[in-house]
């Protein structure tokens, strides 16, 4: 086995007593390497909206301080001796949320929701909260290592569990061939999800407020982005439908007016609604439940991803089916900055910041 290094330094973010927050990297021992164990050594993590929004003091129901992070990529550094030979040594992975494999959530196939683990909603031996990912070395199980083609830029392979989790939401909508999908909003996730409703086969609308949003979808070469400040995004939908509506509406942002315009998009019958993210405040959502029923219209809430789901992101990303560099703010900043890393990561209408793990 490579020489393991003595520490590791991670990240963490903090609630202080004054009540202000900020993030710190801190030191602690090597954790120990078992026999089905993987050293990753960490390349990128970015930092995800459930980061930076614990960071603004916007989700203290998180815990502190917590060290989580789960948008990262790096490279196989060591590994136990029962690991698969099929794990090389320098091969680029991420890596699964854990999960148990046998609680009946995983075994129907929902890895997701697994209820055995417990391990990031749990202080650890030292204090922290979560998993420890924004760090310079991860161990992990073999089991939730998952490659990734070495050509793709680390911080672009980070997208494996954002990736993963649209393929859940796409899936469950039913996206198909053809059908015209509707994504509200082209920050980060917004692309992502169009992105990956393309690759699913759809004809893809995208309506953005912002000016820097609607530049980056166009980059994208995305036909159909609709500025929903400057026009009716409704009316531009239906206008763009032949006058029916979308087959799908994906709201990538987590507001009431997203979803109110979300739900006027849809085609008159069996129209599918998909509540992608959390928002906060806490969004409002009003629908006439006759008008449910006799539309037959379905509203699809999802969240996480199951097994299969992050199988089919590492595919998607590794043979460059979507292309995710576009949700990059190109901002990266080292390990020992990171909370400079989450002031840009905060900032409104920013893509996603990276953080350098190798900089400590
Ligand atoms: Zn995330
Ligand atoms: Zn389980």
């Amino acid at each position: 086995m490579n020489n393991l290094p003595e520490k590791i330094h991670f990240g963490a973010i903090h609630k202080y007593e004054d009540g202000s927050y900020g993030a710190e990297m801190h030191e602690c021992a090597f954790p120990e390497v078992g026999p089905e164990d993987i050293v990753i050594k960490m390349a990128t993590n970015n930092i995800c909206t459930t980061d930076y929004q614990q960071w603004m003091g916007l989700r203290d129901h998180q815990g502190f301080p917590m060290a989580a992070g789960h948008e990262f990529a790096g490279t196989i550094f060591a590994k136990g001796e029962n690991v698969l030979d099929s794990f090389e040594i320098g091969m680029q992975v991420g890596a699964m949320h854990p999960f148990c494999g046998k609680c009946h959530n995983c075994r129907i196939g929902h890895t997701g929701d697994c209820t055995g683990k417990g391990e990031s909603k749990t202080l650890s031996y030292d204090g922290f909260y979560g998993t420890k990912r924004f760090a310079d070395y991860i161990v992990c199980d073999q089991r939730f290592v998952v490659p990734i083609n070495n050509a793709i830029a680390p911080a672009e392979a980070g997208f494996l569990e954002p990736v993963a989790t649209v393929v859940q939401g796409v899936k469950k909508a039913g996206i198909k061939p053809m059908e015209d999908v509707v994504v509200i909003g082209a920050g980060t996730m917004g692309l992502v999800n169009a992105q990956v409703a393309k690759a699913f086969g759809a004809r893809v609308i995208i309506t953005e407020i912002d000016p820097k949003k609607i530049a980056r979808a166009k980059e994208m070469k995305f036909a159909d982005v609709v500025d929903a400040k400057n026009t009716d995004p409704v009316q531009a939908v239906k206008d763009l439908t032949g006058g029916v509506g979308a087959d799908c509406v994906i709201a990538a942002v987590g507001a009431t007016i997203a979803y109110k315009q979300g739900y006027q998009m849809l085609k008159p019958l069996r129209g599918r609604l998909v509540i992608f993210p959390a928002g906060y405040p806490k969004p409002e959502l009003q629908v006439d439940p006759n008008e449910l029923h006799y539309r037959k219209i379905e509203i699809i809430g999802t969240f996480g991803c199951d097994l299969e789901d992050w199988i089919d992101s590492a595919t998607l990303i590794s043979k460059k089916l979507i292309n995710c560099s576009y949700s990059l703010e190109g901002k990266v900043f080292p390990l020992r900055e990171i909370n400079e890393a989450y002031k840009a990561a905060a900032t409104p209408g920013a893509y996603r910041v990276t953080v350098d793990l190798q900089g400590v």
